[in-house]
């Protein structure tokens, strides 16, 4: 008689239309649902829902290669190329994958919060009423609503839709992630405030504290729609009601790559997160021992470039820039002959460049860096 061994996690695979395009052809993404049939935390990890950003394809494929020989208590849903109509828009050699270029809006800011809907919400929930049961039935509103909108009479824009239909799936989860590039970066994640611990169970070296202001994001959508139902019911009933619930948005380095080393970095750092939160059953994936260095969005700047010309960026990201060091030369081609040939872009303060602009040529007004100030060890 031979030993059965565990099946390990069962993969279910589904597709949805996020799309239809002009000749009528509906634009699937692929779900792909790992469970084991134990009870546990939902989680939602969407990739390249703006175009360029394709590297979190690769590491959702390590994902699920890992998958499948770890237990996972709970379930763990996977989008890869949740924009299908991002990643198709090319112009020459690039991807022009950040905004609806129907209606021009970003692919990342139709998400769906009200607040009135949450103080409505909360004004009808009773003291006594136990988390998990208020849980789920604020999930059913929220998808109640993410319906009503998708089905009005007026209809919505193309970017809306898209993202209303992805994040109806992600409203069932405990912990989303959201998978992004920057344009030339090094890997960084935006973090709620109140979930700050969890930047210690990522080995991602740069973390940004987000406060609870909803700009439009996926991530934004899931962790203020719960905070700003948390403090409602702390103003109501002078409980804290911890839902448990963390929303993420991974930069994992720079769009237009695809890199399967470091995806499997990438891949195992997200592990590293899930098996902490006891999703998955294995001590094999730990968060790396690393210096993180964090910043609130508050000290997160722009540097936009006040010269339009051809630039030379002269630091990198992830590099600690002393203030008044030159970031970038740009040289001015109707003065090659004189002094004004060269424009220099200085550091206003200390800093550490997240990403830059991935050009040469600049307009002026361009955003040129996105830098940390103010930053400090977490
Ligand atoms: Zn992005």
């Amino acid at each position: 008689m031979s030993i059965q061994q565990p099946l390990g996690p069962r993969l279910h695979k589904s597709h949805i239309s996020v799309a239809q395009n002009a000749s009528g052809r509906h634009l699937n993404v692929p779900i792909y649902e790992l469970s084991d049939g134990i009870d546990g935390p939902t989680v939602y990890i969407q990739s390249s829902i703006h175009g360029a950003e394709v590297q979190g394809n690769v590491v959702i494929y390590h994902l699920i290669q890992a998958l499948k020989n770890i237990t996972i208590n709970g379930k763990i849903i996977l989008v890869p190329n949740c924009n299908p109509v991002g990643t198709n828009i090319k112009a020459g050699e690039y991807t022009l994958g950040r905004f609806d270029p129907v209606n021009g809006t970003n692919w990342n800011r139709g998400y769906h919060f009200d607040s009135k809907q949450i103080e409505d919400f909360a004004a009808k929930v009773s003291k006594n009423d136990k988390v998990d049961l208020i849980k789920h039935e604020f999930k059913a509103a929220l998808k109640a609503s993410i319906d009503e909108k998708l089905n009005q009479a007026w209809g919505l824009g193309l970017a809306q839709q898209l993202n209303l239909k992805l994040q109806r799936i992600a409203v069932d989860a405990d912990f989303v992630l959201d998978l992004h590039n920057g344009p030339v970066s090094t890997r960084h994640i935006y973090i709620p405030e109140y979930a700050k611990e969890s930047a210690q169970l990522f080995s991602i070296p740069h973390c940004i504290f987000i406060p609870n202001i909803f700009a439009g994001a996926l991530d934004e959508a899931c962790f203020c729609t719960w905070w700003t139902l948390s403090e409602e019911l702390l103003k109501r009933h002078n409980t804290q009601c911890n839902f448990g619930i963390e929303a993420f948005t991974l930069e994992m380095g720079s769009q237009e790559v695809i890199d399967f080393s470091e995806g499997q970095k990438d891949a195992d750092s997200i592990l590293g997160y899930l098996a902490s939160k006891s999703v998955i059953d294995t001590s094999k994936y730990r968060p790396a021992k690393m210096q993180r260095i964090g910043v609130y969005l508050k000290d997160y700047k722009t540097l936009f470039t006040d010269f339009g010309g051809m630039v030379e960026y002269s630091v990198k990201p992830g590099d600690f820039v002393k203030k008044d060091e030159v970031m970038a030369r740009v040289l001015n081609i109707d003065d090659l002959d004189n002094e004004q040939g060269v424009g220099q872009v200085l550091a206003p303060c200390d800093l550490i460049p997240m990403l830059h602009f991935p050009s040469a040529s600049v307009l002026s007004g361009t955003q040129l860096f996105k830098c940390f100030t103010n930053f400090f060890e977490v």
